[in-house]
């Protein structure tokens, strides 16, 4: 019998929370009804007709109901929900399936994360478990809401394996943990954490907690790598995703959690009602239409061709080090080496404040996380931003270490060619 028991593992405030209810929650709208339910404007958005024409579509792309915009968004969006469970029932990790009633949707994963926090931890008293090097939000938001913090580091790179014997042996001992977020693929390593290493903090024998595992990066991961349905599984397993990295929808701020539905019913019990605008719910629907998936899967083809690239490339580069972390996401984590070809921070920090003040190409300086010393975080751009940036890291890392550039035997043909072109 697993010890998870959600009556006692979330707050008391949450479990007898009453949810805000809209009229439209009793009455369903079938178009024909007069609304004067919910204070909205009857007689349209504020739009006027320059700027229906400048945001609406031409013909061809999505339709975005912009007159509709004066009455509130679905609280519930099932539909949309549907849509997400029908690609993540994919059958690799159970013959279950997952269903709206096992989602919450939010304002990014960020929502997520943060609603979870406040459904499971009791301010000043609850603490979360993290291992980094991770996701930065986590403590953000702990902190926020006066939650404390315990860490159990990943294993050493280049592996960054979850440390799992540690972590549950600390399950065991610090008292007050509720959750544990676990990043896979990790950002900032870009590794996958085992499958086998999650069912043992699941299976933990006394541990009354949630494990959350959050999937920002699981599309550039090999093919069923998400463990989204293995919540029809576990009454305590919440899986997390994104429409920002792979699916390119940063800008609409839409994240999902997966759970069992009791976890579920709470977090949609606690979230605002409007959380999702009409607008992000469209072109998210559009996200999933067979349309959006193949255009989804043609621009992650470009990306690992670029990621590929990119892990030949950088080796050949002097002043850069090893690979740390996996090749799991849209990133690299690599180390940079002073003149002594050693990693350091004082290098890379060097390196990532020349490369974006006068290169014009900015990647991530992560030299200070646990275990990342001396390593900047590059994300994997189109082809010419690639190459772009192997230039400028190139040139930069000659600068700060007072090497000169090494031109290899083809670029020193291709450089005369070029030279002879001018001449
Ligand atoms: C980028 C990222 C997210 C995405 O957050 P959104 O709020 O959905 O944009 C979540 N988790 C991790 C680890 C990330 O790197």
């Amino acid at each position: 019998m697993s010890p998870f028991n959600l009556e006692t593992c979330a707050r008391p405030n949450i479990l007898a929370l009453e949810p805000y209810r809209c009229a439209r929650d009793d009455y369903k709208d079938d178009g024909t009804n007069v609304l004067l339910d919910a204070n909205e404007n009857a007689y349209g958005p504020s739009l006027g007709p320059s700027a229906i024409a400048a945001t609406s579509s031409s013909g061809s792309g999505p339709e975005i109901d912009l007159l509709g915009l004066h009455r509130y968004p679905d609280p519930h969006q099932r539909d949309l929900k549907q849509l997400v469970c029908n690609l993540r029932n994919t059958h690799h990790h159970t013959e279950k399936k997952i269903t709206p009633d096992n989602m919450f949707v939010g304002v990014g994963s960020d929502e997520a994360i943060d609603a979870l926090l406040r459904c499971f931890c009791v301010p000043a008293q609850d603490r979360i478990l993290v291992c980094p090097p991770t996701y930065g939000m986590y403590s953000v938001s702990a902190q926020v809401n006066d939650v404390g913090l315990v860490k159990v580091p990943l294993l050493p790179a280049p592996s960054f394996e979850l440390d799992v014997e540690k972590v549950n042996q600390t399950l065991s001992s610090e008292k007050n943990i509720k959750l544990i977020y676990l990043c896979s693929p990790g950002n900032p390593t870009g590794s996958l954490i085992a499958k086998g290493d999650i069912r043992k903090v699941l299976e933990h024998p006394t541990w009354n907690g949630i494990v959350v595992v959050d999937e920002a990066y699981i599309d550039f991961s090999p093919e069923g790598a998400s463990l989204a349905e293995w919540v029809a599984e576990w009454p305590n397993l919440v899986v997390m995703q994104t429409l920002s990295k792979a699916f390119g929808m940063a800008g609409i701020r839409l994240g999902v959690a997966f759970a069992s539905a009791p976890i579920a019913h709470l977090l949609n019990n606690l979230k605002a009602p409007y959380n999702i605008s009409s607008p992000t719910s469209a072109l998210a629907s559009y996200v999933f239409s067979d349309e959006g998936q193949s255009t989804m899967r043609a621009n992650r083809g470009k990306i690992v061709a670029q990621r590929e690239r990119l892990l030949r490339e950088l080796p050949k580069i002097k002043g850069v080090g090893r690979l740390r972390g996996g090749t799991e996401s849209n990133f690299l984590l690599f180390e940079m080496l002073n003149a002594e070809a050693k990693p350091d921070n004082v290098t890379a920090l060097k390196v990532y404040e020349t490369l974006a003040e006068n290169k014009g190409v900015v990647v991530r300086f992560r030299g200070k996380e646990h275990g990342c010393l001396g390593c900047l975080r590059i994300t994997v751009g189109t082809e010419e931003e690639v190459t772009r940036f192997l230039k400028a890291l190139e040139k930069t890392l000659a600068e700060v270490n007072g090497h000169t550039i090494e031109v290899s035997k083809d670029e020193d043909k291709k450089e005369t060619e070029a030279s002879s072109v001018i001449a």
